[in-house]
């Protein structure tokens, strides 16, 4: 039983037994966003999204003052610390604060009342640093591209590494894109991983070089989807399913199943006023996820890449 003085009131409550203030601060001055609502989402979605943050370390970007404020990224854990936020080893990051981790219900309410609005994990977990378990490819629309040229790049990485016999899951990133995620057995290390990523965008990107780009410069992007592959080197991070994105509107970043990639009208499709009834099959199209985990010799043997 912990005081609860009324959801509409301003006084300091807490959740989770984090004591959360300033609970009626506007966070999104485009939508009356309040910094109460945030936490409120993060302790509804807790056993969702924990799926995708357990284990791994996790940076936070932070707005204290709101998104009208300064807004900066967290990768080690500062002082004072968050109530229920995690410390890593401090040998997985020898010269730095320790990496941190969240792996409660907790660690969310203290990160939201610390002000964290975006959670970005590494693809790799905590007891084997060394090897990652995920390889992402993030499609980021260049200047005027229509937005359904977004999902149908997407079906294109689908359908490429298909061909590579590859199963992979998508993502909205709640901001201007999609991000495809290829579930890894952890055995190859990030250089590899890396390597590999960026010979399958070279690839595409020779085949059909008005759509897509292996290159992240404006000018090479401009009427094409960069598939940035960019993410899959050591210590690099990508949002995690269900944190809000820190911009106007607050989108959501949620996991698709490949019919709703096809019919998506937006990357923001889902965002903080509208999530509370796509939480009802959450994770659900990602469901054969956990039983993904795959061996990539095949795959590179296709494709003609020595690792
Ligand atoms: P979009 O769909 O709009 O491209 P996104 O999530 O794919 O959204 P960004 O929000 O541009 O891409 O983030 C780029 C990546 O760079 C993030 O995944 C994050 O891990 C990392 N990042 C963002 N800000 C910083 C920072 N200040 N320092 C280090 N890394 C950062
Ligand atoms: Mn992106
Ligand atoms: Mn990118």
């Amino acid at each position: 039983p912990h005081p609860h003085r009324g959801r509409a009131g301003n006084a300091a409550a807490s959740t989770n037994a984090v004591r959360i203030t300033h609970r009626q601060r506007i966070v999104d001055e485009s939508t009356g966003i309040t910094k109460i609502e945030l936490v409120e989402y993060y302790q509804q979605v807790a056993g969702l999204m924990l799926e995708h943050l357990k284990g791994r370390p996790v940076s936070l970007v932070r707005a204290p003052a709101g998104l009208a404020g300064e807004i900066f990224f967290q990768k080690h854990m500062g002082t004072p610390p968050i109530p229920g936020v995690r410390s890593l080893p401090q040998q997985l990051d020898k010269e730095h604060p320790p990496l941190m981790e969240i792996a409660t219900a907790r660690g969310l309410a203290g990160a939201a009342q610390m002000g964290a609005i975006e959670f970005h994990t590494w693809n790799a977990r905590r007891d084997r640093i060394g090897r990652p378990d995920r390889m992402v490819f993030d499609l980021d629309p260049g200047e005027g591209v229509a937005w359904s040229a977004v999902p149908q790049a997407a079906l294109a990485v689908r359908a490429f590494l298909g061909e590579l016999g590859l199963a992979c899951f998508a993502k909205t990133s709640g901001g201007k894109g999609l991000h495809v995620v290829v579930p890894l057995q952890r055995r190859y290390g990030w250089d590899t991983v890396k390597d590999f990523s960026h010979a399958i965008v070279q690839r595409m990107a020779d085949d059909a070089p008005r759509r897509f780009s292996a290159h992240s410069g404006p000018d090479k992007r401009v009427g094409r989807i960069y598939i940035d592959y960019l993410r899959n080197g050591f210590g690099a991070t990508t949002v995690a399913a269900w944190s809000v994105r820190a911009r106007p509107g607050m989108g959501v970043s949620v996991p698709l199943s490949w019919d709703e990639v096809e019919k998506l009208e937006s990357p923001t499709q889902w965002h903080l006023r509208n999530i509370g009834e796509r939480l009802r099959c959450g994770n659900a199209p990602w469901k054969q996820y956990g039983a993904s985990a795959q061996a990539l010799a095949q795959a590179m043997k296709k494709l003609g890449f020595a690792a």
